[in-house]
């Protein structure tokens, strides 16, 4: 009979007997009968599939039948883990020897150490890129994914936040993973019953209010940050007062401002500066005062009357390099040479410099006009009208009826019409009057409504009283000045 058994077939008989004999000797005399039941159904599907991937790769090498052994039996739980702790044949052997306890114990005596780590998201990383670096199973990143799968927060981190989490060793098993967003919040993921709990951490910033002064000798910048105010603030005070100063030709030395700002403080350390609550410019004789209001359109700032600093126009539509020619109902005109009025200004630019409309409104025509060139007039209602000449090029789009906002690009500089350089020539009517435009009172953008203005008021008295006692002896002095 030996002879009609391919050797092979042998070696695989010999392999399964001693693979019955561990499971019997193994498992103590009072091993449940369901344990004996399955080795013993599973049997005969080792064999066959032992014996196929041997003719199939002609190897006989015990390694390999063992290998196929252990992925067969992978769907049971106590059997592969067995045969793997008695790999070879010598070992199988000894374990029949030994007391059964030692080689069931899955951990003899089991160390578990935590490994934490702290990365900082790079460009292209992603959740699964990062754990999968440190070994965390793709089955963990999964079940992490799921927890977060509402509010997607782990699949939007950027580059320069946190990834903190801890990993249990020897298994591998992530126990805890944070993603720190800022200095205020952070979302983290414990597992807990081999799922993860989201939870989210948010802190809150003590808020002061800080009160600083400066006065100019160079610059709103220079001398600003001289005074330690942060060159953003000093970007938001120009903004606010950008609609009355025009910051490049209006500044003059011994001109100054105040502002009264928040600052945000964490664990007593300053992590950031909030908001600008108040400011005043003194300038050239003028002062002003802007006050941070928000009602359900938005915050903005206002006078203390409550008017909008924000005016209905941008005082100057493009970035010009000069005014080329003023605003003059006498000129001269330089290529006729006989008294023509200059009805607007020229603001002399590059070709191709976009050119914004200088408020909402209706374009009332976009095309050529004669001396104009290429001209756009803009409907503004209440009587406003503004036109834009000499134009290269129209923005997309740009024809009679279309709808602009304020700061919108309708088209860009050139030197069509009767024109000697690239400029645009701007124009300002009020009722059908030409205006100067450099120096027509803008009016201001749309009131506050009454409802809010009620509110508005009485809290505008209480930050110009807090702005008053912030003053320095100097910028009271100034003031008081002004108002005489
Ligand atoms: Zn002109």
């Amino acid at each position: 009979m030996a002879k009609l058994i391919p050797a092979k077939h042998l070696l695989l008989i010999g392999i399964v007997c001693a693979f019955l004999a561990i499971v019997f000797f193994a498992f103590p005399t009072g091993a449940s009968k369901d344990t004996q039941n399955m080795s013993l159904t599973i049997t005969p599907q080792v064999i066959k599939e032992a014996e196929l991937s041997l003719f199939e790769s002609g190897s006989s090498s015990l390694n390999n039948v063992k290998t196929q052994v252990i992925s067969n039996q992978a769907t049971h739980n106590s059997l592969p883990y067995l045969i793997d702790k008695g790999g070879e044949n010598d070992q199988l052997n000894n374990s029949n020897t030994k007391p059964s306890t030692s080689s069931f114990t899955a951990n003899p005596s089991p160390k578990f150490t935590i490994e934490k780590h702290s990365v900082q998201i790079k460009e292209g990383d992603s959740l699964s890129k990062v754990l999968s670096s440190y070994q965390v199973s793709a089955n963990d990143i999964y079940k992490v994914s799921s927890a977060d799968k509402k509010q997607k927060s782990l699949l939007r981190m950027r580059p320069g936040q946190h990834l903190e989490f801890a990993i249990e060793q020897p298994s591998g098993s992530l126990k805890h993973i944070k993603l720190v967003l800022n200095r205020l919040q952070s979302i983290d993921f414990k597992r807990k019953n081999d799922q993860f709990e989201r939870g989210e951490t948010n802190r809150t910033p003590d808020i002061s209010q800080t009160y600083k002064e400066a006065v100019i000798n160079n610059s709103l910048f220079v001398d600003g940050m001289n005074a330690n105010i942060d060159q953003p603030l000093l970007i938001e005070l120009a903004n606010i007062f950008g609609w009355d100063i025009d910051f490049a030709l209006d500044i003059r030395k011994g001109d100054r401002f105040s502002l009264l700002y928040e600052e945000k403080f964490l664990d007593g350390e300053k992590i950031a500066n909030g908001k600008i609550l108040a400011a005043q410019f003194i300038n050239n004789g003028r002062t002003f005062q802007a006050i941070r209001y928000e009602t359900n359109k938005g915050a903005n700032y206002y006078t203390p009357d409550g008017l909008a600093m924000r005016k209905a126009f941008i005082r100057t539509p493009v970035d010009f390099t000069r005014i080329s020619s003023k605003f003059n109902p006498n000129r001269l005109h330089p290529i006729f040479k006989t008294s023509r009025p200059h009805r607007g200004v020229d603001y002399a630019a590059a070709s191709g410099t976009p050119v914004k409309a200088a408020g909402d409104g209706k374009v009332s025509f976009a095309g050529k006009q004669r001396g104009y060139g290429n001209v756009v007039i803009i409907n503004h209602g209440k009587g406003y009208q503004t036109l834009y000449a000499h134009l290269r090029g129209f923005a997309r789009g740009m024809r009679k009826g279309k709808k602009v906002k304020q700061g919108n690009i309708i088209a860009y500089v050139g030197q069509t019409g009767w024109a000697t350089g690239p400029h645009l020539h701007y124009e300002f009517r009020v009722n059908g009057v030409h205006k100067n435009p450099v120096t027509v009172k803008l009016p201001n953008d749309d009131p506050m409504p009454k409802a809010d203005l009620k509110k508005y008021l009485p809290y505008a008295q209480g930050v110009v009283a807090a702005l008053t006692n912030s003053n320095s002896a100097e910028f009271s002095q100034r003031l008081a000045l002004l108002k005489d």
